[in-house]
């Protein structure tokens, strides 16, 4: 499918049909990866392993070298085990457990094919080297002074810790908004954004699979906000698990809202889970991450997205229906 036909998809022609998903099953997953994320990070590592020659040949023996490895190393580790754990736990209670039992059904007709959750499990791996190289950018901006973090205390207590937190919610939902708008630009889209988008029918494993630039795009955002917002190390743990607790439940392919949670102005300001899976299935819709309010203001809800939640929701849905819709 070329990128004006998926970023015109009507209505009519959105849903999962089971062709789509025999085309899965027949697409080479391995070789356009390797294409795709080869050339970033082999840049990167490239960079890291002439700085770490240099640093050795010209005895320089600089202590940030070797602190960079070491955060690298556990900024990698760490985000590792927050996708295994998220979206490893959310695929099996839902696609393993709960979904055999009968007791849900998924948004979409059927559930992804295995190839689409390899093929998201390889660009989310690949993801976590960006989030890994933002992390020493983060060091490196901590060390020098650029970047605001502070320590100490119980932060718990502090009224400023939990504003910083829900400050850093804000202005990421807003980054998140402006920076996918322009990711949906036909040139942005054809280059980098069209490897998230490869997902017609997201899983949790889509969490983190974008292009190496978009995972940039995305990270940068924590050494942006913390130059002017100063920061606790609690708060970025605060923030990453509102995110990364979003992010798995946008591409569950499952809505965890009750039926009746949109019929209130006042609750459709946060995102439900079939948000942003319309998203994946009508492409120039619903691009916001957090809340709806972005969305609304500039007018980039699908128009079918409320009944879509009812749909979805309702107590004898058998899912996928979609001349219901
Ligand atoms: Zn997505
Ligand atoms: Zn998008």
């Amino acid at each position: 499918m070329s990128v004006a036909s998926e970023q015109s998809a009507s209505t009519a022609d959105r849903w999962e049909s089971p062709q789509a998903d025999r085309a899965v099953r027949a697409k080479p997953i391995f070789l356009p990866f390797l294409k795709t994320v080869a050339p970033w990070l082999g840049g990167l590592f490239l960079l890291a392993a002439t700085i770490t020659t240099l640093d050795w040949a010209l005895g320089w023996d600089m202590q940030v070298v070797s602190r960079a490895r070491t955060v690298f190393a556990l900024v990698y580790m760490t985000n590792l085990i927050r996708y295994v754990v998220a979206a490893g736990g959310a695929f099996l209670l839902f696609y393993v457990i709960l979904w055999r039992t009968g007791w849900i059904t998924p948004i979409q007709k059927k559930l992804a094919a295995a190839p689409e959750m390899r093929r998201e499990i390889f660009y989310s791996i690949s993801s976590l080297t960006i989030f890994a190289g933002v992390g020493v950018i983060v060091y490196l901006g901590k060390a020098s002074g650029v970047l605001q973090f502070y320590y100490g205390g119980n932060p718990l207590v502090d009224y400023y810790f939990w504003f910083s937190v829900v400050a850093m919610i804000v202005i990421h939902d807003a980054w998140f908004y402006w920076t996918h708008r322009l990711l949906h630009t036909k040139l942005l889209y054809a280059k980098v954004h069209r490897i998230h988008h490869q997902s017609h029918n997201p899983t949790p494993w889509a969490a983190f699979a974008f292009h190496p630039v978009e995972a940039f795009v995305q990270a940068i955002i924590l050494p942006l906000a913390a130059i002017l917002l100063p920061m606790h190390p609690l708060t970025v743990i605060f923030w990453m698990l509102y995110m990364t607790g979003m992010n798995v439940f946008g591409h569950l392919g499952f809505e965890l809202f009750p039926h009746w949670f949109l019929r209130s102005p006042w609750r459709r300001w946060h995102n439900t889970g079939v948000h942003h899976n319309m998203h994946h299935r009508c492409v120039s819709s619903n691009y916001g991450l957090y809340f709806n309010f972005w969305d609304q203001w500039f007018g980039t809800n699908h128009p079918d997205y409320y009944a879509e939640f009812e749909r979805v929701t309702a107590p004898r849905s058998k899912g996928g229906d979609a001349e219901s819709a």
